[in-house]
């Protein structure tokens, strides 16, 4: 991350704010004994240390003060100490939206015990820029006055995640973070890729069984034509006969094309393998969380523990779960409530011998209507202006190519649920 110098007059004005503090700072009587009170100077060498990190640094306390900010936060957002005198100063520039939820992660800060990491926070600057930054958040204990600190920690990952190469040399642990991050884009990126290749396969399957009836109806009525020019004996003879056969073989030509097409379609070639849904909905729901933080989306999970392994094609299935976390994300993207939940479950109809394990996907979107509840798995159908509707009928003919199945229904409090069933592996 590179960071310019500033001018002589920034530090002295940042020298003598910090100055201004400490003398508050100290006027008011300590309430806590696990104070670690420092001479005047060693205490104003370490402000001076974070303020000069060559990373976005910011210490603040519990009642919302911004006690400092360093060099680089104000270099790279355009905010000067100034204008983030308090917390919420920062929440209400920095963030477009969602704020209530980021103010409350906040606040949550200062219970934490361990470091705190989160990915890719969408943050404005000054200048109306928007950043990508990834924050590490810690408490850092009692000023004198007794209020609690925490101190955050900013990566700037906007190049990183949009166009997969790392923006600069990294800190050990930093680069595994940015390594972890490349790998969750490069894998979303693979996942977009065999969906499209998916979704023109069974493009092409729907074209095909929607041509195929027509062209069945053009052979048999090309084939009564030529038996009544066979059976008429003014025609013997004419060219019409001759222009039937054609017609009849471009027929049989077509249909030939089309079989082809259906037989390329089915025959991509599934690897199946012993897969833990619970591990299988993790990795999943990780590559969308980025997407879901930049869209103020809560995404939460319920797994249910010992669940049985189901015998599957991976990508496949990890295809299905995105598809239906995309669509739930989408469906609470303009709704005040964004939560998405994703839980797992094992359900063992009486008098089976083998269960199934199930994923249910459920928002607080404004639901299906009620005639489309069904209507949804069919291919091309789509309310949205730019769907192309072919991701939910993709679904369900990968759950039913595994004996499984993929349903939706209503919530009774609102949103829609879409439930995924596959069989519990043999053995
Ligand atoms: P697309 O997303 O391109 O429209 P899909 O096949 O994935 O295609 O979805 C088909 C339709 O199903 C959507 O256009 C939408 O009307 C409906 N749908 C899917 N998921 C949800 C959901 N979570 N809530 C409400 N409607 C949904």
């Amino acid at each position: 991350m590179s960071v310019t110098n500033s001018t002589t007059k920034d530090l002295a004005d940042e020298a003598s704010r910090l100055r201004r503090r400490l003398a508050k700072v100290q006027q008011q009587p300590s309430s806590s004994g696990n104070d670690l009170p420092q001479p005047e100077g060693g205490e104003r060498f370490l402000h001076r240390c974070l303020f000069e990190l060559p990373l976005p640094v910011m210490v603040h306390s519990e009642d919302g003060e911004v006690l400092l900010i360093s060099k680089a936060w104000t270099e790279l957002t355009g905010y000067t100490p100034e204008e983030l005198p308090t917390i919420d100063a920062w929440i209400r520039r920095a963030f477009a939206r969602d704020q209530p939820s980021i103010r409350a992660g906040i606040a949550a800060l200062f219970e934490q015990q361990k470091p705190v990491r989160e990915h890719a926070f969408r943050i404005l600057t000054k200048s109306g820029q928007q950043r990508l930054w990834d924050f590490t958040s810690t408490p850092v204990g009692r000023l004198p006055d007794g209020r609690r600190a925490v101190i955050s920690m900013a990566v700037d990952v906007t190049d990183r995640l949009s166009d997969g190469h790392a923006a600069e040399p990294a800190a050990a642990d930093d680069l595994s973070r940015s390594q972890h991050a490349e790998r969750t884009t490069a894998r979303q990126l693979q996942l977009n890729q065999i969906a499209r290749v998916n979704t023109l396969g069974e493009m092409a399957a729907g074209l095909a069984h929607e041509i195929n009836q027509p062209l069945a109806a053009i052979g048999n009525y090309t084939a009564a034509c030529q038996d009544l020019v066979a059976q008429t004996p003014e025609l013997s003879g004419a060219p019409i006969a001759e222009y039937l056969q054609e017609i009849s073989e471009q027929v049989y030509r077509t249909g030939q094309i089309i079989r082809r097409l259906r037989m390329l379609v089915r025959n991509s070639n599934p690897h199946r393998s012993t897969i833990d849904i619970n591990s299988l909905v993790r990795e999943v729901v990780e590559i969308a969380a980025a997407d879901a933080r930049l869209k103020g989306i809560e995404l939460a999970l319920e797994l249910a523990s010992a669940l049985p392994a189901v015998w599957a094609d991976r990508i496949q299935l990890e295809q299905i779960v995105l598809n239906l976390i995309q669509n739930a994300m989408e469906a609470v993207a303009t709704c005040p409530a964004k939560r998405v939940s994703i839980s797992t479950a094992c359900l063992t109809p009486a008098g089976l011998a083998r269960g199934s394990v199930e994923v249910a996907v459920c928002d607080s979107g404004e639901g299906i209507e009620v005639d489309d509840v069904e209507r949804v798995f069919e291919p091309f159908f789509s309310t949205k202006p730019q769907g192309m509707g072919m991701g939910l009928s993709i679904c369900r003919s990968i759950a039913l190519a595994h004996n499984g199945n993929i349903t939706a229904e209503n919530n009774t409090g609102g949103g829609a649920t879409f439930r995924l069933m596959l069989p519990v592996a043999d053995g």
